[in-house]
């Protein structure tokens, strides 16, 4: 099968620098194809901007000329021959075709070089097991060693061989993202070799921190909660901890985390992009107590800022409810949330009902989140204030004023000033 003309429907982008890719691969006497997720993602006619390829040899080499070349930046380099390059929303994955083997199960696989088919071979699935030759002399040519476009047409995910899961059970959390994200089925024999890879403890077997990447993906997909249920029903959840349980509240929780971002992106768009990975790692860890959430923390080797937001939002529960009052002035609304993160602040958000409570957040994202005094130290030092603590005091009464009496000129924080050191 030819698909060279799919390749030219492809983005502008996309196709011309392909294209190029092939030909500097001639140029070099070396074999290049598209393989992974791209060449899926072309038969499932969805958008993709990274575009993997592998090559023959010496894929770092390739990959430095390329970036030289096309003018592209390399943002990583990797185990053995592979590396990233990137120009705007476009990435370029580099790769040397390799064999792997697995001592024993779980490990790190052992690494060399190798043929198409072997790299075929040592893929997650059928369906990202196809390559597509980009060489002058086979452009648009497809290799299918595994029946993937076969199982592409029938939505089918189907491993490779029957060790797959065992080999490599990071395996098990990128088939049910997959899952979830395509609705495709999961293959009998597959499902077979899911369930002897449960028994087998296969992920509570592997090293937490081995295990967080794939975990993670899943919550960046569009609706985690789908690939979260499904792991659940297939495998379990205890490989995260022991005392993990969802029920059928948690994935509403999630949908309603998705709200709530939607809504602060279309509000706040200039703000810090927030997180919503970790937002939703928190909610579906939340049943937890604190020091199990700890003991995730320090397995999954969290960063401190992720730490830090997960503890907060379990720490914090009571500190909200402080929030129900409406006769808080905006300082004290100010006083209780800048501490907290936007994430554990929007999470808080997407649960709450009480109206006064609601009102004091969108406040502070609109307004006390945004208030900066416009009077500077020198204006302090004009007036006769010495720097030492009284010079932080007044600037920190001067805030608080600004926030509770609304003064937006610098003439009138200049006046009130004026009345404090009075
Ligand atoms: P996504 O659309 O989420 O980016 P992808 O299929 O492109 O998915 P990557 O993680 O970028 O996934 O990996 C690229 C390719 O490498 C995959 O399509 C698959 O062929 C192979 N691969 C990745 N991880 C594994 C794994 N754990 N075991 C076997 N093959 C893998």
């Amino acid at each position: 099968m030819n698909i060279t003309k799919k390749l030219n429907h492809l983005d502008l982008k996309l196709i011309a620098i392909i294209k190029r890719i092939g030909r500097f691969a001639d140029k070099h006497n070396i074999r290049a194809f598209l393989v992974g997720g791209f060449v899926r993602d072309i038969f499932l006619k969805i958008k993709n901007f990274d575009i993997d390829i592998a090559v023959d040899k010496q894929g770092i080499n390739f990959a430095q000329f390329l970036s030289k070349k096309l003018n592209l930046k390399i943002i990583s380099h990797q185990r053995f021959g592979t590396a990233i390059l990137s120009l705007g929303n476009l990435k370029v994955d580099i790769a040397t075709l390799r064999k792997e083997a697995y001592p024993y199960p779980g490990s790190l696989p052992v690494v060399r070089e190798g043929s198409l088919a072997d790299d075929l071979a040592r893929r997650d699935f059928s369906v990202n097991a196809l390559a597509v030759g980009i060489n002058k002399d086979d452009f648009g040519m497809v290799f299918d060693h595994f029946n993937g476009l076969a199982d592409i047409e029938h939505k089918d995910l189907r491993v490779l061989h029957d060790k797959s899961f065992l080999d490599d059970p990071t395996r098990i959390l990128r088939l049910v993202r997959f899952a979830a994200r395509f609705n495709f089925s999961i293959e009998t024999k597959t499902l077979n070799l899911l369930k002897q890879a449960r028994l087998a403890g296969a992920l509570e077997n592997m090293q937490k921190q081995r295990v967080r990447e794939e975990l993670f993906l899943i919550f960046e997909e569009l609706e985690p909660e789908k690939a979260i249920k499904l792991l659940d029903k297939l495998y379990g959840l205890k490989f995260i901890h022991k005392n993990l349980r969802l029920a059928a509240a948690d994935y509403q929780r999630s949908v309603k985390v998705r709200e709530v971002c939607d809504w602060f992106e279309r509000e706040f768009y200039s703000r810090r992009k927030i997180d919503i990975w970790l937002m939703y790692f928190i909610v579906f860890l939340s049943g937890l107590e604190v020091d199990e959430l700890e003991a995730i923390c320090k397995d999954f080797v969290l960063k401190r800022g992720e730490s830090i937001r997960l503890l907060s939002f379990k720490r914090s529960q009571d500190i909200f409810k402080k929030l129900n009052k409406a006769s808080l002035k905006p300082s004290e609304v100010y006083n209780i949330l800048n501490p907290l993160s936007y994430e554990v602040i929007l999470l808080f958000f997407a649960e709450i009902k009480n109206k006064q409570a609601r009102r004091h957040i969108i406040n502070f994202f609109k307004r006390y989140n945004l208030t900066r005094i416009k009077l500077t130290g020198n204006d302090l030092k004009k007036l006769g204030v010495r720097p030492g603590p009284r010079f932080k005091e007044l600037l920190g009464l001067m805030f608080k004023q600004k926030l509770n009496s609304r003064l937006l000129t610098k003439y009138q924080e200049l006046s009130a000033l004026k009345r404090l050191i009075r």
